[in-house]
């Protein structure tokens, strides 16, 4: 593992910052600044991830056949940090670093040539259905039943906090095929089309004001057989191998670097950046680069071993706690100008005038959404579990 830049690396690094200057325009600019939630604005987030699939880097950790770059870890860390800097758009990770992982890692050659090529050029966009009201931290306890029906499965039950369910066109989720053995036993994994009969999405409004997350209804839905990933009773193994991706293999480290050189932009805007406050972002710039090797030592593992491994629950805790801490700080970096509530302005392309800075606009949504990074992907007490576990064999 290698972690200092190589000369070549520079050359790379200007090659991005090139195309970054000369395909972001403002308008994408905007939605990456005033992105609150786990992605940008989904039409915002569609259009970067079409520009970037044009050029051949819309997956920098696909493997080469199937539409990735072959770029080294040194490569995708600079990409990925010099399009955060960059303000770039995020990209929806459902499809891209979620199930096109499993679909790689666990379907069939006719599923993977049917859908991994429309996840790479954004044709589709994917949501998760694993949680259900009363089955998070305990998702085998799931109940959302399928019941099989010559060659269709029909789905009855309900998912929640599904990320962007409203604009998906497809879901992976998880459901019960079998109640005899262990919980664990009697789930599968499947792949259905969220326009199929009986599909109903109900929005939840977050505290941030934000529409993220969803309930999603089935109503016998009919799913076919060839959308099953892994053998019937088998969806466990698909589905934790799918969350290994969800918490390791996000880019954590450029994300809080950008989210850092955002905080240093508006302590000097305001020209706070000093003394005391100086202090704090030196600690939270050394937690950050803490991160950044964490996940280097992942994605060496990942070379070596093929899995990412129970590591991602550490990258993930602890990731989305410094994230949290410089959120918190962003706030206190802007005072008064916290306060204000303006929704309206803080839109994607609305022209309503911010009080306040422009670049100040989405701090304290930010700072309400992150509130929600102990729980998301399986909160930071669970994950903690899993590392005593597996990491530390106690
Ligand atoms: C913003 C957001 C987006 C999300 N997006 C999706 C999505 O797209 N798809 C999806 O399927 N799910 C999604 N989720 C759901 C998420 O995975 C769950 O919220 C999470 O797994 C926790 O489950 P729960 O909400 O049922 O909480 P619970 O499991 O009820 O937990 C409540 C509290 O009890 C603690 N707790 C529970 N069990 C234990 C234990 N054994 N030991 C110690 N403490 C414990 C938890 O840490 C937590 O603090 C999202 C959640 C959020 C907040």
């Amino acid at each position: 593992m290698h972690l200092e830049a190589q000369a070549d690396d520079q050359t790379f690094r200007d090659e991005v910052q090139d195309f970054l200057a000369g395909h972001l325009t403002p308008e994408l600019r905007q939605a990456g600044q005033r992105t609150m939630g786990i992605c940008s604005p989904h039409e915002a987030s569609q259009a970067w991830q079409k520009i970037l699939y044009a050029k051949g880097w819309a997956a920098p950790s696909w493997p080469v056949e199937y539409g990735g770059t072959g770029w080294t870890a040194m490569q995708r860390h600079i990409f990925a940090t010099e399009s955060h800097l960059a303000d770039a758009p995020l990209l929806a990770p459902m499809g891209l670093e979620m199930v096109g992982p499993a679909i790689m890692g666990h379907g069939s050659a006719e599923q993977q040539a049917s859908y991994l090529p429309r996840i790479l050029s954004a044709q589709d966009s994917w949501c998760q259905g694993y949680s259900e009201p009363g089955s998070g931290s305990d998702l085998a306890s799931l109940q959302c039943q399928a019941i099989r029906d010559g060659d269709d499965y029909i789905i009855n039950g309900s998912k929640i906090w599904t990320t962007h369910a409203q604009y998906a066109n497809r879901m992976f989720c998880l459901v019960r095929t079998d109640t005899s053995g262990k919980p664990q036993q009697g789930i599968t994994f499947l792949l259905l089309n969220m326009d199929s009969p009986g599909v109903k999405v109900e929005p939840i409004i977050t505290m941030a004001g934000n529409h993220e997350v969803n309930q999603v209804f089935f109503d016998a839905v009919r799913v076919p057989r060839q959308n099953r990933v892994g053998a019937e009773n088998d969806g466990w193994t698909v589905a934790k191998y799918l969350l290994e991706f969800e918490r390791g293999g996000r880019g954590w480290g450029a994300r809080l670097r950008g989210a850092l050189a955002n905080l240093h932009r508006l302590a000097e805007a305001r020209g706070i950046a000093t003394g005391t406050f100086a202090r704090r972002l030196a600690a939270l710039a050394t937690d950050v680069t803490a991160v950044e090797f964490t996940e280097q030592r992942v994605i060496a593992e990942l070379a070596k071993s093929g899995r990412i491994g129970p590591a991602s629950s550490l990258l993930k805790t602890r990731a989305g706690t410094v994230l949290q801490a410089i959120s918190e700080c962003s706030v206190e970096a802007i005072g008064n100008y916290a306060a204000p509530y303006q929704p309206e302005a803080s839109q994607w392309g609305s022209n309503v005038e911010a009080i306040g800075r422009d670049d100040e606009l989405a701090v304290v949504g930010r700072y309400l959404d992150q509130r929600a990074r102990s729980i998301a992907g399986g909160s930071n007490e669970v994950q903690r579990n899993i590392m005593a576990k597996l990491v530390l064999g106690m």
